[in-house]
Parts: structure tokens; sequence; C-alpha cells
């Protein structure tokens, strides 16, 4: 009998965006062990709990296997040839139909640039519509569409080495040590011995906000407001880097007059935030030797996300902190591909490489290289998606590594629209909550059973390489989807991910040097990648990615937050916890980690617990006009008053925080606003 040795195979974590890389220690099948090495470039030898043991759901007896096809209620095993045949033909029958834009593709934050590539290509040349998105869309699109509005490049400015190595660090509406702990741990290190100072502004008072020298508790959905004010006593004070101003901005006049309402004591009373400390606030930046700020979904999923994210970038450009070392705006990414799934065109506006699908030469050069005729106009995004489906124009839905009935806002709203559809493929690991609507459900292959790369938060694009064999009968997610495109009438031949990164590189200006070669075992490379290898840590240097190379201030106002009505007495916020990952599908299929936390919960204040009866395992109903969860309370001082917090990562779909939320969102981008919710509360 043949005993399997052990084999190590480096590869990239598969949770969040900091994107740290190990090696994975296998035998057989089993998974025996991660262990970190001091020549990765991001973590050296550190991960965190779920990079070490959040791996088992990829030997999980709940991994799909086979291709299942609905059959009345139920679903039934198929072989891939009746699959893909029945998806060719329904596709194909719709598209004729309907017409091409009654088809929409969601892609995945999970899957690698390769798959996403691929995605896109199937969207645009396939099927023929725009209507391509990822979840990026549910969380920092507005970050990106702020720094496109002022820098031009919606990406950090530089790399985690530069957050580690500034004077000050400013956390807003992040949880760090809980969503991307390793990157918090450089942090936490720089403060303790290089005396780096640190200011976090969140609702809850968490353990980076323990630590910081400043923590700061604003009125929910007040963010821009502070940072405006902050901005004009800046100017008021002449600490403004005017020469950088001079030199490398446009639009100085005109954005000083949009500061105008925005004084200390206007601040004060909108904000709750006391002068003295946005006095403080503001010298802390004029004195550091450099500011980066990070930001999350508690700026981002606001109606007015795009604006706050903006306000970054303008405070960031008026204190001169872009386009040198240790300084810089830095939205932290969630889920470790969502930087390339955006990077390779799985968005409805923009071809990979952030080329607009409306440029003329662009699509000329796409068409040239795909030979075919593409959409002229940007598609639908995953909101207008879910409004199409429910006005009768989206007809049909290709989604795959996507929990999307749990993880978009208004879930009720979005998993009856999905009853809707005339026809809907699912592709992932699990029969996912999303995948009971589906028609038919394709196995996939988790990414330590396939090779291909992922871009972490700084822009920086690592290798993952196969450990494992797929399980069953699954395939890769680039795999599936070539052989969807070729059944439907497209003649592709991509025999491993290298060719779809080849191509992409030949077609995308920003990845022209990216090759498998420069990315072979623990090297990477950082966006734009020039034709001959060099990479760019950090951006703006010489200039800004405007055609006159210089930035542009860009006036914004406050947007009044989404309020129910004051029955709903009680603000309601949710974030993620350290153990687990999104939806749960993943993390809560690893041993480890569901046996140090199996299940969500409800942050109360002492106050509040005290006000209506309630001690930690007490059982509340939380109602919103969207629906209701039932959930368990833990009394604790992180949140304060009225304000509720909800771990969004829970395995109980009648827990899940997206029974409440709206369909409201970002003016821009259409990012729900989940961080903008009321709700009422009965004890059970
Ligand atoms: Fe994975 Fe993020 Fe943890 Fe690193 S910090 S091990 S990328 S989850």
């Amino acid at each position: 009998m043949r005993t399997s040795r052990i084999k190590r195979t480096k590869t990239v974590c598969t949770y969040c965006g900091v994107g740290c890389s190990f090696e994975v220690w296998t035998k057989g099948r089993k998974i025996l062990k991660i262990e970190p090495q001091a020549e990765a470039p991001v973590n050296s030898i550190s991960t965190c709990v779920k990079g070490k043991f959040g791996w088992d759901f990829v030997n999980s007896e709940e991994r799909l296997t086979h291709p299942l096809i609905r059959k009345g209620d139920r679903f039934v095993e198929a072989t891939w040839d009746e699959a893909l045949d029945l998806i060719a033909s329904k596709l194909g029958e719709i598209k004729q139909k309907y017409g091409p834009d009654s088809i929409g593709v969601i892609a995945s934050s999970k899957c690698s640039n390769e798959e996403n590539y691929i995605a896109q290509k199937f969207a645009r040349a396939v099927i023929g519509t725009n209507n391509v998105d990822n979840c990026s869309r549910y969380c920092q699109s507005p970050a990106t569409a702020g720094l496109m509005r002022t820098v031009g490049i919606g990406g950090d400015a530089g790399t985690i080495h530069d957050i580690a190595s500034a004077g000050l660090v400013i956390v807003v509406g992040a949880n760090p040590a809980e969503s991307h702990p390793v990157l918090a741990t450089r942090v936490k290190r720089a403060h303790k011995l290089r005396d780096q100072k640190l200011i976090v502004f969140d609702l809850r008072r968490h353990e980076l906000g323990e630590r910081a020298d400043l923590y700061i508790h604003p009125t929910p959905g007040t963010d821009l407001i502070w940072m405006s004010a902050v901005t004009k006593y800046i100017i008021d004070q002449g600490w403004h880097d005017q020469a950088f101003l001079r030199d490398r901005v446009n639009g100085w006049e005109e954005y000083v007059a949009s500061l105008e309402r925005y004084t200390l004591d206007y601040a004060a009373e909108r904000t709750g935030i006391a002068r003295e400390q946005l006095i403080q606030i503001a010298a802390m930046i004029h004195e550091a030797d450099g500011t980066c700020i990070l930001w999350a979904m508690g700026v981002t999923q606001h109606m007015g996300g795009t604006d706050t994210s903006t306000a970054i970038a303008n405070l960031l450009l008026v204190t001169g902190n872009f386009g040198r070392p240790n300084a810089g705006a830095y939205p932290l990414r969630g889920h470790n591909n969502v930087q390339g799934a955006c990077d390779f065109g799985t968005m409805p506006a923009w071809m990979p490489g952030y080329e607009a699908v409306q440029d003329e030469k662009v699509r000329a050069k796409y068409e040239r290289a795909w030979g075919v005729k593409l959409p002229e106009q940007p598609g639908l995004n995953n909101h207008q998606m879910v409004e199409a489906i429910t006005k009768g124009k989206l007809k049909a839905m290709y989604l795959f590594g996507e929990e999307m009935a749990l993880v978009d806002s208004n879930s009720n709203h979005v998993e009856h629209s999905f009853e809707q559809l005339e026809f809907f493929v699912v592709q992932d690991l699990f029969f996912t909550r999303t995948a009971q609507y589906a028609d038919v459900v394709l196995p996939a292959a988790p990414s330590l059973e396939k090779d291909g790369t992922f871009t972490n938060t700084e822009r920086r694009v690592q290798r993952f390489y196969q450990a494992l064999q797929p399980l069953g009968d699954s395939k890769p997610d680039w795999e599936i989807l070539q052989l969807v495109a070729n059944r439907m009438g497209a003649a592709w031949n991509y025999r491993h991910p290298s060719e779809l990164m080849a191509e992409a590189a030949s077609l995308a200006p920003i990845f022209a040097g990216v090759t498998y070669e420069r990315l072979e075992g623990w090297q990477s490379l950082l966006w734009p990648v020039a034709a001959d290898g060099s990479d760019t840590p950090l951006l703006y240097k010489e200039r800004f990615a405007f055609p006159d190379g210089k930035a542009r201030l860009f006036p914004v106002e406050w947007t009044q937050p989404f309020h129910p009505g004051e029955e709903y007495d009680l603000h309601l916020n949710n974030g993620r916890l350290l153990e687990h990952f999104h939806e749960g599908n993943m993390t809560y299929r690893s041993e480890g980690l569901t046996h140090k936390v199996p299940r969500e919960w409800l942050e109360v204040s002492t106050e509040l617990a005290k006000e209506r009866g309630l001690e930690s395992g007490s059982l509340v109903r939380l109602t919103s006009p969207y629906g209701h969860v039932k959930v368990r309370v833990e009394v604790t001082d992180t949140v304060q008053g009225k304000e509720l917090y909800l771990t969004m990562n829970t395995r109980d779909p009648e827990a899940a925080i997206n029974r409440l939320t709206s369909s409201y969102h970002d003016k821009i981008t259409h990012t729900p606003n989940y961080k903008e919710m009321s709700v009422k509360m009965e004890v059970l």
C-alpha cells in the first residue's frame, strides 16, 4: 500500500485583504499545518487565527462534488455535460429572446485574478453585456470612487510598511485588530516601540481604540463633518502644504470656499466631538512626519460613503500627505481578493486595469484581441441587478463565489427577487443559501486546489500554488467558466491561469510587466507594473493619475444619514469577528474556529442593559422596517448608550444582519448603507 508523502506548498491566505502568504503542509488531503516563512513579503512569520486554523472547510463533507440540476422542488446530481448543456441552452435562449442585457454575472472577490478576468470576458465577449460586478459593491466601491475623483487611482497609496512607518495613523470606521489582524499588529508594534501616534474614530471602543492616543466616538454618520472642519482649521492656521498644493493640486479656491460652513462650532454640535479635540487632531496631523488614514466600512457603507472617502483624500492633499513615503490614503480591502476582482474588470463600467468601457479606443483594443463587438454602455451593478429582476428586466443570473442571499442588504427583498429569475446558475464550494434559488449549482474548487494569483490591499499581486486535487468532480472556477463559454460558441483554450494573466497583461497597461515568472515563489509585484517588470510600491511620486499629472481637490457636502422613524429608537452597527469571515461559509466549517466562537451575538451597553433588564445571554428580537432577527445579548462597555453592535458573521440565516438592513445606498456607487440602521428591541 502506498503512503502519501508530506508536501509543502506556498499559498496566500484566502481571508482578508492583508494578503499573508505561508506554506501549507499536506499529506494526502490532510492539512497538517500552516507555516509562515520569513520570505513572505507582507507577514513574514506572522499569521492570524484564520490564516492558521481556517482551512478545514476544504475537506468538509458539505463540499459540493457534483453539478446539481433543479427538478421541481429538489436538486438531482448531474454530469458536467448535462449541466453545461442546460446552462448554454437556457442562457442562449434568454439572450435571444430578451437581449444580452437581460443576463447578469456576479463575480467573486474570493476567486483569483485570472478567474475574475475570465468572468468579465465571459460577460462581455460571450453574453455581450457589461452587467458584471463583484462584492466590492457592498464594501469599498465608495473608497475607490473617492480616490478616483481626487488622486486618480482607487488603490492604497503605499504599502503596509508605509503605514507601520508613518508618524501618525488615523483609523476611521475600521476595526483592524479583528478584520485585518496582521496589519493591526504592525500598527500596535509601531505605536509601542516607535512612538507612532494613533487616533481611532469608531462607534466601538475596540482594541485599537483602547490603545490609541486619542479615541473618538463621533455621532453616527458624521465623519465628513469632522474631517472637513479639521481641514478648514488646518488651512485657517496656515498649516496646509502650500508648495505641494501650488505645484501638484488643482481646485484650491473652489474647495476652500466649500469648507466655509465647517467651522469648529458647527462640527462640534453635529459630531459630538469637543472643539478642543478637533484642534488636537489638526495639531497632531500638522506635527506628524507623515500621516496615513486607514478606513473601511464604517465610512463607506453610508449614503454619503463616496463623499466621506473624498473628504479623506482632500484632507491628505491639503496637508501634502500623498506621493511621499509613510503617508497617504489606505482603504482597507476586506476580502483577500476584492482589490484584484476590481482590478481585473469585474465592474460594470471598467475593463481590466480601470480602462473605461465607454472609451472607444479601449473597446477597439479588446475587440481586436477578442474578435467580438463589445457593448458600449456601462452595465448594471449588483444593486441595480436586483432591482432589474424585480422590474422583469433581468431574466437570468450567473453567480459564483458570492453568498448574495445573505450579504446583500435587505436580504428578504433579495431572496424574493431571486425567485423571479427565469434561470439562475450558482457556482460555489457549498450548497449556499443563495444556491437554494438556483436552477443549476456547479461545484467549484478553493484556492488550495488550484493555481492563480491574488492582489492584496496594497495592490500586491502574489502567486498561490495547487496543494490538493479538486475534491470529487469539482473544478477551478476559471475552468468552469471556460467550459460554459465554449458551450456558448467561444473557442477558448486556456490550459493554465498563467495564460489568462499573460492575456490581461498584454491588454491592460497597469499589468504590462506582470508574468508568472516574476511572481515565482515568494516574489510579488505591486501594480502599476511597467513592461520591464518594475513595480510601484508608492503611488503619485511624480504625478497623479490625471492627464495633467495634478490631483484634484473635490468639494463635498454632508448627507444626513437615513433614519426609518422615531419608533426605531436604537442605532444598530455591525462588523466582523476575528475568528470568522463574512457569511461564515468557510470559517464555520473550520473546527478550530467554530469551537472557539460558535455563533454571532449582539453587543448591548451596560446602561441600556440596565434600563431594559438584560444580561449576557438574554434573547431579544430586533425589528426594522425590513425584517427581524432573534439574537443573544452580550453586555459590554465596548458600545455606548443606545448603540448596539451585531456581529455580521453568522451561520443562522434568521440571525443575519441583512434581514434588517434597507435598500438605501451610497448616492454615487450604490453601496448599501449597512451602517445607517435603526431598530427596536423586544426582550423574549
Ligand atoms: Fe489571513 Fe488576513 Fe489573518 Fe493574514 S491577517 S492570516 S491575510 S486573515
